[in-house]
């Protein structure tokens, strides 16, 4: 049985682990192909590309298949809403455009939030924040780590909950591209869009329709189905959407860091009848 695994981060974004080291442990656990879909930017990929071109003796490689992917975040109806991008160039000047417009609009509401932290909790943050970052664009998972490790939560749930979620003292509402926008740019390098974790927003089951429905007519390719904590029944729910609206469907760990409950390839079955996103992957053959 292939594994496939297309819903990762690394320290290009607000994931723990190199791009390097999230290749071996694919490797180590299994993955055939993985995708690596950072935040608003491409960076990871083109270090984990890097890294395999190093590897030139059969010995050497790796037996894993790097997919280059993104995750974009949009805004649709002043709701934070996720779309991943698989399978596409790098090299596109739309997708890389879009990219640098979502860089921009994530430092200045890197700079408002810290204004607002600062003012609550009477400390300079911003500093320490892009230093947490390490280059990579800031998210508010770097703002959670600097509060973890400065005593103000003890855990990313919490922190989340006191400080960096809607009406709290470090949110800031952002105002990512369309919907459209990321669909389109990432079509436009060449890859498709899936809408990820459809049910992570909170949203209740009219909200969910109503957003696999827009995501379809914008010109959407597939949902994220799969997820190594989605029950049964939610799994069904989402094959249901993707057969209703002709969606192919996606699979992926949204792997952050190591941790107890989340793994590279872990438990990302299917539902029957669907069609998964990589039969529309160039690379691969019939499988
Ligand atoms: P941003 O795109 O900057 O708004 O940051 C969103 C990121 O924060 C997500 O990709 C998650 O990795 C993380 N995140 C959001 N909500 C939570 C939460 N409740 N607990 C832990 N991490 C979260
Ligand atoms: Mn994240
Ligand atoms: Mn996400
Ligand atoms: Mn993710």
């Amino acid at each position: 049985m292939i594994k496939f695994d297309l819903h990762t981060h690394t320290t290009y974004s607000d994931g723990g682990l190199l791009p390097e080291e999230l290749l071996l442990r694919a490797v180590e656990k299994g993955v055939d192909y993985l995708a690596i879909t950072d935040h608003d930017t491409l960076d990871g990929v083109l270090a984990a590309v890097d890294h395999l071109s190093t590897r030139s003796s059969s010995q050497d490689l790796l037996p894993v298949c790097l997919i280059p992917g993104i995750e974009l975040s949009t805004t649709w109806c002043n709701k934070d809403i996720h779309v991943l991008g698989l399978d596409l160039s790098l090299h596109s000047l739309t997708l890389n455009q879009l990219i640098e417009e979502q860089k921009k609009k994530r430092e200045i509401r890197a700079r408002l939030m810290a204004d607002k932290l600062e003012k609550a909790l009477l400390k300079p943050i911003f500093d320490e924040v892009v230093a947490l970052a390490a280059g990579a664009p800031i998210t508010r998972s770097h703002f959670a780590k600097w509060l973890i490790n400065n005593g103000y939560a003890s855990d990313y749930g919490k922190v989340f909950q006191k400080y960096l979620s809607k009406g709290k003292t470090g949110y800031v509402a952002p105002q990512w591209c369309s919907l459209a926008d990321a669909i389109q740019a990432i079509q436009a390098a060449g890859g498709v869009a899936v809408l990820a974790h459809p049910l992570g927003y909170a949203l209740s089951p009219k909200w969910v329709r109503r957003l696999v429905v827009d995501f379809k007519n914008a010109g959407g390719d597939g949902l994220e189905v799969s997820n190594c904590q989605l029950s049964p029944a939610d799994r069904q729910k989402l094959a249901n959407y993707a057969k209703e609206y002709q969606l192919l469907a996606s699979v992926g760990s949204d792997f952050h860091h190591p941790m107890p409950w989340i793994e590279l390839g872990r438990n990302l079955w299917l539902p029957d009848d669907l069609m998964p996103i990589w039969c529309r992957f160039e690379f691969v053959e019939k499988l």
